[in-house]
């Protein structure tokens, strides 16, 4: 018995795996996880010119970073597979054989100019174009006549007009369609090459699918669709169409936005929980506004939750849950982005006091130098506010430190020389880091080796020792 539940993804390999496409792969897997059910993985990789094996194996890589394990696929071979559609060809070769033993398939021989002068004819005359049925009543000498001609036919699939074709779509409810304005429509090309909504539709019935969540410029193939599962005695998969995932500004997410690929993300460091989070709310509600772990992401899913308007995927937004996956991600994570930037051995150390400041692991690169090298020139408002504190100030400094005064220690012998607030923190920090934010300055002096703040303060006296320029 199949699992009552069987959702895909169903990716074609033609390009880096980019967020609209991943926020489709994890709303099917939170639903077949949710439910108990299967998740299985199938390659659209018929376009041989456009697809390529390295974005099959990038896009693998790519769901099983970000934890989407299928139950079936690539790499993952069962008895309903195999799992790409460039191996599948003789299943589809059995249902186009079946149609046309039907008689609900026929071979179509007009050229591409005819079908383009018939579609130019209705347009002029205001209707909405669709094939004008020429070859639908061809009989066997009729065929052979045009084949003689060396025409290579498609395959068109009948629709019978007069039938109003209502289903219900998971996310956009009741639809209603008539079947006349669907024209007879190609299910096989004249290169021999199954059509996409046909190879989509008998792999999804051949794989027991029986919920299928995707973008919604497929809404026009639903009724297409599930005419073919009818006329294959099959019952076709309940679809629900996931409104585009746009910008922030509203403008197309596309795999041609760099940036907008999964690739891009993981190797700036993002945590593939802060883009679960993320992606998981970008056309779902969840009852929570906060922080969810896996088994909550997957609890908390929802079919009732999908929303129909368009989804904006948010930058700052996606920072939010990096910020708090950082927050709970293991140190390990975090000393792996510490490594080659600090001294061998105190990764764990430089870690642990930093890790509050931290988005990415450009934050780990940015901050060991400041802690463990030799820090740049002082520009010269740095170098004006250092010298303003006068060497009074700096000697008091150098004095706690002598004494091993801790931080409460440090700032009370500065207040005595007269500054308090911005006055007293922002030059000490400019001494010791030559940034005028960062981490904590007490978290800082836990940090810096005692002979590097020694250093820095000294070398701040000496400017404000200096002659002003
Ligand atoms: N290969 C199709 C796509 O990537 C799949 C569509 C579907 O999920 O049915 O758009
Ligand atoms: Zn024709």
């Amino acid at each position: 018995m199949p699992a009552p539940v069987t959702t895909r993804f169903a990716p074609s390999p033609t390009g880096a795996l980019h967020l609209g496409n991943v926020r489709t792969a994890l709303f099917n897997w939170l639903y077949a996880r949710q439910a108990g059910g299967r998740f299985l993985l199938r390659l659209e990789d018929t376009d041989r010119e456009r697809s390529s094996e390295a974005h099959a194996t990038a896009l693998l890589a790519d769901l099983a970073w970000l934890g989407l394990d299928w139950d079936a696929g690539p790499g993952r071979e069962d008895a309903l597979g195999p799992y790409r559609q460039s191996a599948r060809g003789e299943r589809y070769a059995a249902a186009f054989a079946a149609l046309e033993a039907a008689d609900l398939a026929y071979p179509c021989y007009c050229s591409a100019g005819e079908l383009e002068l018939a579609r130019r004819v209705q347009l002029a005359a205001g209707r909405p174009p669709r094939y004008p049925g020429t070859c639908a009543g061809l009989d066997a000498a009729g065929r052979r006549a045009r084949a003689a001609e060396g025409r290579a036919p498609t395959l068109r699939f009948r629709v019978a007009p007069g039938e109003t074709l209502a289903w219900t779509d998971l996310v956009r409810g009741p639809q209603q369609f008539a079947s006349g304005d669907l024209g007879d429509f190609v299910v096989r090309r004249a290169d021999g090459s199954a059509a996409f909504l046909f190879s989509n539709l008998v792999d999804d019935l051949a794989m027991g699918v029986s919920h299928v969540l995707r973008g919604e410029d497929h809404v026009a193939n639903t009724p297409r669709q599930r005419l073919l599962a009818r006329a294959l005695g099959a019952e076709p998969p309940a679809y629900g169409h996931l409104p585009l995932l746009v910008g922030s500004g509203g403008q197309p997410l596309s795999k041609r936005d760099g940036s907008a690929s999964v690739a891009a993300l993981r190797v700036e460091g993002f945590l593939p929980e802060a883009l679960l989070n993320h992606l998981g709310r970008l056309g779902h509600s969840y009852a929570t506004e906060g922080w969810l772990e896996r088994p909550a992401l997957i609890a908390g899913f929802a079919l009732n939750a999908l929303g129909r308007a368009p989804a904006h995927f948010d930058r700052a937004q996606l920072l939010h849950w990096q910020r708090e996956a950082v927050h709970r991600a293991p140190a390990a994570t975090l000393e792996g982005w510490a490594r080659g930037h600090v001294p061998p051995g105190r990764e764990a150390a430089f870690t642990a006091a930093l890790r509050a400041n931290w988005l990415l692991p450009a934050d780990a690169a940015d901050w060991g130098p400041v802690v463990y090298g030799e820090l740049p020139c002082a520009t010269a408002a740095a170098a004006a506010s250092i010298a303003a504190a006068g060497t009074a100030f700096w000697d008091a400094a150098l004095a706690a430190l002598a004494a091993g005064a801790d931080y409460a220690g440090l700032v009370a012998r500065l207040k005595a020389t007269g500054r308090t607030g911005a006055a007293l923190f922002r030059p000490l920090r400019l001494a010791l880091t030559q940034r005028p934010d960062g981490p904590e300055l007490h978290t800082l002096l836990t940090l810096l080796p005692p002979e590097t703040t020694r250093a820095r303060l000294v070398a701040a006296r000496a400017l404000a020792a200096a002659p002003a320029a």
